[in-house]
């Protein structure tokens, strides 16, 4: 025999406590909840017990009547919820029970501290709470499991108190088993709802979150009956004989078997929160079965919120996928495209195998089919929103919008299909957003191109020297607040035949001012004052690539844009935060020949042409190009001075 393991008292890992912390001082309003997160992994462990013992049936220990038990017992204040499913090793204890193994978690942790707010519902409905709940309305939670195959099992207890006893003992059937005793609030509830070991509130709880659970919940129902005669009539006042029955608390139906008009909006509500872990109701259902070349029934949502962490690479994602209604696996994230990979749900299908790789998976027809499938329905709905439900949509748009950018990005093949769905800003939608078709339809004829400018916000790009000449002549502008918008733009390149125009960039395609007397007129200008430009260029040699004469300065005196080729100077700005500094815009100052400083820079250069003045001036006024741009001059001290200097000299 090997040697047991002794009793030990552990600390919990930092962020365990403060997530015990938030719980016991609670944050959730409604901590019925608790039961529902427990049972849920009780039938995870089921699941999972289940599907290895297909390939090892040594597994069941010959016991292969799954099921999970509730004992309610008003004498020691304990609920105690069991069930014969995977259970845990010792070494599973540890990791699983006392830390916090996803990052999700501790992301979310690092969230709330940030906001201070240690009752933030909202923050805190984003994440599965599972265990640890039961802590909400216990002052000790033991758990006793055993895994298959060990000799022995494992008791782990906590009073929430930041630390845990871990031990090992004797227990006999496989699974795991949970105690909660309850709390002092919890004893003597007065809200009836809140007395958790009042076998009625137990069956209600489960009625409501845990009805379509796959495997048997079972209570002992304690009947009394009195005695009869040998007639067969009651003995009325003989004492009651007690027996017990075992009931099924559960319907065992799981939801999406049943047919649409049997279920409730509540039921897809309750389900779709207890499978996912979210606090908010989802914003669009999808629930549809197809029979055909492939059979299947999926039931989909999209939720209300993006995850906390859903742009950070770890966020997990995929759909379940289920055969015959047993799980095969979770997070499959061949099914739906990158884009798409905010919905959250299931397929089943008979189609296959239970015991099917993530390999084989991979390359199966069938799963390739339902994939394109479920992408159709995701975006049809997603299309019906954006027409017939446009609030909503925004809404949507505002949690999920950036997935969808990034996929007409990345994602070669899906831009046709998701170029109508994208919104941006824009100058002419100023409390809404605009859909490119919006645009192009309120495009005059003449036209030529899809105008847009980049900034951190609405006031920074109304702000630029550009947008001027663009808001005199009423033209619309795409506003791109967002990092990943310009490259989205760029990868689309057109939409109904329009290319997109960047106003920093390359000509402005208008036809008044890049008409040909307009253009001669420019290029007077500029043989006039070509030894003026070539001595700007030549002040700013390494900094710009040219100096050109401005045809779209208004009121501004100088503005710098990039050329046609290359990147532009925001996307520079993007990749360099990305520690991508090898790509740099072509960077071009445009003069207004129509400003006054113009006429100073022409005099300065006819009588000083080398003087210290001229050089701080073309350097004074490139400093003032990039912080047009919102970039930082790399010496701002130095232009500090020289402005201090200017304003010295021309105050006196
Ligand atoms: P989650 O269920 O979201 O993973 P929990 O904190 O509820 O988070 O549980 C952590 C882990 O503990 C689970 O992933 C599982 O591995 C294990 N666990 C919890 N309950 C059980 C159970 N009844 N049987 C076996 N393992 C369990």
């Amino acid at each position: 025999m090997t040697q047991r393991i002794n009793k030990e008292t552990r600390e919990f890992q930092a962020e365990t406590k403060q997530l015990l912390d938030l719980m016991i001082h609670s944050i959730y309003t409604n901590k019925e909840i608790f039961l529902r997160e427990l049972i849920s992994n009780a039938s995870d462990a089921i699941d999972k017990l289940r599907f290895q013992s297909l390939t090892n049936d040594d597994l069941l220990e010959g016991d292969n009547n799954f099921e999970i038990f509730i004992i309610p017992d008003e004498a020691t204040h304990t609920l105690t919820i069991s069930d014969n499913g995977i259970g845990m090793t010792y070494e599973e204890v540890v990791e699983n029970i006392g830390t916090i193994a996803k990052s999700g978690t501790k992301s979310f942790l690092e969230k709330l501290k940030e906001k201070e707010t240690a009752t933030d519902n909202e923050l805190i409905g984003q994440f599965g709470v599972g265990f640890y709940s039961a802590f909400m309305i216990s002052d000790k939670v033991t758990l006793i499991t055993r895994a298959p195959g060990q000799e022995k099992g494992v008791k782990w207890e906590s009073a929430g108190d930041g630390t845990y006893t871990i031990e090992e003992c004797d227990k006999e059937k496989r699974g795991t088993t949970i105690t909660i005793t309850l709390n002092e609030d919890f004893r003597n509830a007065s809200r009836p709802e809140e007395n958790f070991l009042q076998r009625y509130t137990i069956e209600n709880l489960i009625k409501k979150y845990s009805d379509y659970i796959r495997y048997p919940i079972k209570m002992n129902f304690i009947k009394e009956e009195q005695p009869l005669d040998s007639e067969g009539k009651k003995i009325e006042d003989a004492p009651a004989i007690q027996s017990v029955e075992i009931r099924t608390l559960n319907s065992m139906t799981p939801l999406w078997t049943k047919s649409k008009n049997e279920i409730t909006t509540e039921e897809y509500q309750h389900f779709y929160k207890d499978l996912f872990h979210d606090w908010e109701e989802p914003m669009e259902i999808i629930h549809s079965k197809a029979e055909g070349t492939v059979e299947y029934t999926t039931l989909l949502f999209i939720p209300s919120r993006a995850p906390f962490d859903f742009y950070s690479p770890n966020s997990t994602s995929g759909i379940r996928l289920y055969s015959k209604q047993i799980f095969i696996m979770d997070n499959c994230k061949d099914l739906l495209p990158e884009y798409l990979r905010f919905v959250r749900g299931l397929v089943d299908s008979p189609d296959f195998s239970l015991n099917i790789s993530r390999e084989i998976l991979q390359h199966s027809k069938q799963l390739k089919l339902i994939g394109k499938n479920l992408e159709k329905s995701v975006l049809k709905t997603l299309e019906n929103l954006l027409t017939k439900e446009r609030p909503k949509y925004e809404k949507f748009w505002k949690e999920f919008g950036r997935a969808l950018k990034i996929g007409a990005y990345t994602d070669y093949s899906s831009r046709d299909k998701l170029k109508d769905l994208l919104l941006f800003s824009s100058s002419h939608a100023t409390d809404t957003l605009t859909t490119l078709d919006d645009y192009t339809k309120r495009m005059p004829e003449n036209q030529k191109v899809i105008y847009y400018a980049t900034g951190k916000d609405q006031a920074s790009v109304e702000r630029l020297p550009q947008m001027e000449l663009l808001r005199e002549k009423n033209i619309e502008v795409l506003y791109l607040f967002d990092q990943v918008d310009e490259f989205t733009i760029d990868a689309l390149n057109e939409y109904k035949d329009k290319k997109f125009q960047s106003i920093s960039r390359g000509e402005l395609n208008l036809d008044d001012i890049d008409s040909p007397e307009a253009k001669k007129n420019t290029e007077a200008i500029l043989k006039e004052n070509e030894s003026l430009i070539q001595a700007v260029k030549e002040q700013l040699e390494g900094k710009i690539s040219d100096v050109k004469i401005s045809n779209r300065l208004k009121s501004s005196a100088v503005c710098l844009v990039s050329d046609d080729n290359g990147i532009s100077l925001s996307m520079e700005q993007i990749l360099s935060e990305m520690n991508q500094t090898m790509y740099k815009a072509n960077r071009i100052l445009e003069l207004n020949p129509n400003h006054d400083v113009f006429n100073t820079l022409q005099a300065l250069h006819e009588t000083a042409p080398n003087s210290d003045s001229f050089k701080d001036y073309c350097e004074l006024l490139y400093v003032q190009a990039l912080l047009i741009e919102g970039i930082l001059p790399e010496d701002p001290i130095s232009f500090a001075n020289k402005v201090a200097s200017l304003m010295a000299r021309t105050g006196k």
